[in-house]
């Protein structure tokens, strides 16, 4: 599941400015202008550039008009400075924090208070967030897959956390599911939704509706979980 970053050419009109062009054995010229804020086409193999260019061009005023909504979009993500006041997401939550002086743990979390930074972690704070969200992860989406694999009808398989952006949750053949630590700041229906996905694909290694099947079957209103995450995936940032 999840949306892998296209490999491509990244090139640059004089119209739209950069954008990145896909080619593959496809028959149709497809545009998209990417949460991001960036440009994407998609084409047959043997595609002329002038012949993009001029579909750029013809498009200018969609993809501008595209490319602004997704800009004010990505101005909304939460960037942290780690300053007293600010608010980090945690299951589905926005939590307060504060940094304090002299506390043993350089980052530590309260269910009453929130986050508390110690001020000699100050300008390492976004490490020190990630290493945090990193442990919680692997220890909540362990006990929730040791929860669902029963239910779903398969047996526990290895887990892995990754720094995967966009991408929540992935399946290999071997049987190792993967889940990026970011889910941890989703909220916990959420999480379960990609849990059950994850795992559903050790019985079926495709997007068919007998996987569906399999997830309904557990989780009967996956697609508002779905949704959720496409809606406010990149939220989910320190
Ligand atoms: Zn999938």
């Amino acid at each position: 599941m999840g949306m892998r970053k296209p490999d491509g050419e990244q090139r640059t009109s004089p119209v739209t400015g950069a954008y990145v062009l896909v080619r593959s054995r496809r028959r149709t010229i497809g545009l998209e202008v990417r949460p991001d804020a960036t440009i994407l086409v998609r084409a047959p193999v043997r595609t002329p550039v002038w012949y993009v260019e001029s579909l750029l061009r013809e498009k200018a005023g969609w993809i501008e008009d595209k490319l602004t909504k997704a800009r004010s979009h990505v101005s909304l993500l939460p960037r942290h400075d780690f300053l007293t006041g600010e608010r980090f997401r945690y299951l589905g939550r926005e939590w307060p924090f504060v940094v304090v002086a002299f506390q043993e743990t350089a980052l530590t979390f309260d269910e009453k208070t929130g986050f508390s930074l110690d001020m000699a972690a100050f300008d390492r704070g976004e490490v020190v967030f990630e290493e945090w969200y990193r442990a919680q992860a692997r220890e909540l989406l362990a006990e929730r897959v040791h929860h669902y694999a029963p239910l779903v009808g398969v047996s526990v398989p290895r887990l892995r956390i990754t720094g995967a952006k966009r991408r929540w949750g992935s399946c290999s053949t071997s049987g190792t599911v993967g889940f990026a630590w970011r889910l941890i700041m989703a909220p916990m229906d959420v999480v379960d939704y990609v849990v059950v996905h994850e795992l559903a694909h050790l019985r079926e290694m495709n997007h068919s509706s007998r996987f569906w099947e399999v997830v309904a079957g557990v989780i009967p209103d996956h697609s508002t979980r779905r949704r959720w995450l496409k809606d406010h995936g990149g939220m989910l940032t320190i």
